[in-house]
């Protein structure tokens, strides 16, 4: 048989890790390792899921104009200046495409989210790691890794894993700081946990190299819709729109995003319902000798003593049926990423954890 060989660059792609939903021989299982919304999607979004079914057979909507003017509705931002994806990470993909090529260098941070190194080699661009500071991005070791080839730097804010956050203050100075043709990226996949925070939107509106994206996977537990969006100046959205398929998104997920976004007391639900479990959470993990840093999002980085104690007791949450997150791929070896569960799982957790370290710690 002829080797086939794909183009070059293809193969240096790294394969994504996660999304593990099963344990072999453990029934009982709950998954918190993706940060999903342990209470499901709002019931509003799924009586318009189910309402709509009749009308599958046509296709969906092209300009995405229900929910761009929904989004834009809630957020009091421009509907002309938002684009959806099929999740953030489509939209992180259509930045890639549009603005980094072979020869260009795409910037992420030490502990950002995995996917920007993929997106990056995807669009044949070179994809450069700079450290953190005490797991927390840096801006000037972001600004003294830029040079002529850099086309995008890629933030989370609040951070995947870190759950830290960067201050407006310095994204402005980030946004400033970086040469006219290179792109910031405020990925805000976390925003609606933070209380009062805007994502980057006023960042966006300031600077004309900025872009903010956003999705329905977390609070608004649409992960398995797939809806995520990007806000930038008109000039960007354009150019995005023009890397973007006329149906990428599902007329399904449209209705179901559209539903939640408008569903303003399930969110304040999930919201605080969070927010005093991932409390509860990590006091309890505290008492027997599990830290982690303060956390603003609905995970905790658990810290343990080496990368062998974070493995066992990733191991031993899988007998017990609880999958959660190794983060030695995030070069954070000695931790473990926990999703905020419902209440359940939270003491399924402390209870484990309890007795992986021995109840007395
Ligand atoms: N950014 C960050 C920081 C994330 O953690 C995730 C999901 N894990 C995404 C983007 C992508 O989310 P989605 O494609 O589901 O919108």
């Amino acid at each position: 048989m002829t080797q086939i060989t794909p183009q070059p660059g293809i193969m240096d792609i790294a394969l994504y890790q996660g999304g593990q939903s099963h344990v072999a021989g453990v029934a009982d299982v709950i998954k918190l390792s993706s940060n999903e919304n342990p209470f499901g999607p709002s019931p509003k979004a799924i009586e318009a899921v189910r309402d709509s079914a009749a009308a599958l057979h046509r296709y969906p909507s092209t300009d995405h104009a229900g929910l761009r003017s929904a989004i834009a509705g809630r957020h009091d931002l421009d509907a002309d200046r938002i684009i959806c994806g099929v999740g953030s990470d489509e939209v992180l993909q259509f930045v890639a495409q549009a603005y980094a090529g072979p020869g260009d260098q795409v910037i992420y941070t030490e502990h950002g989210f995995s996917m920007y190194p993929i997106i990056a080699r995807m669009a044949g661009a070179t994809p450069v790691m700079v450290p953190e500071r005490d797991r927390r991005v840096d801006v000037d070791i972001i600004l003294a890794a830029v040079t002529e080839q850099t086309k995008i730097v890629f933030v989370t804010n609040p951070g995947n894993p870190t759950s830290t956050m960067i201050s407006e203050g310095e994204l402005e100075r980030l946004a400033q700081g970086l040469p006219g043709d290179c792109l910031l990226v405020l990925d805000g996949a976390y925003a609606e946990f933070v209380e009062g925070f805007d994502g980057g939107a006023g960042l966006v509106d300031r600077f004309s190299n900025v872009i903010m994206t956003r999705t329905f996977s977390k609070v608004f537990g649409l992960g398995g819709m797939r809806v995520g969006w990007g806000y930038a100046a008109s000039e960007i959205i354009d150019v995005l729109n023009r890397v973007r398929q006329p149906f990428n998104l599902s007329s399904t997920a449209l209705t179901a995003a559209e539903a939640a976004i408008q569903d303003e007391e399930y969110l304040r639900f999930c919201q605080s319902e969070n927010a005093r479990l991932r409390t509860w959470l990590s006091e309890e993990l505290a008492k027997v000798g599990v830290a982690s840093d303060a956390s603003c999002t609905n995970f905790i980085l658990a810290r343990f003593a080496d990368q062998t104690e974070a493995e066992a007791c990733d191991d031993y949450l899988k007998t017990q049926g609880l999958i959660v997150r190794k983060v030695a791929g995030y070069n954070l070896p000695n931790a473990l990423r926990i999703t905020v569960g419902d209440e359940e799982a939270c003491r399924r957790v402390v209870a484990a954890i309890t007795a992986f370290k021995g109840g007395n710690t």
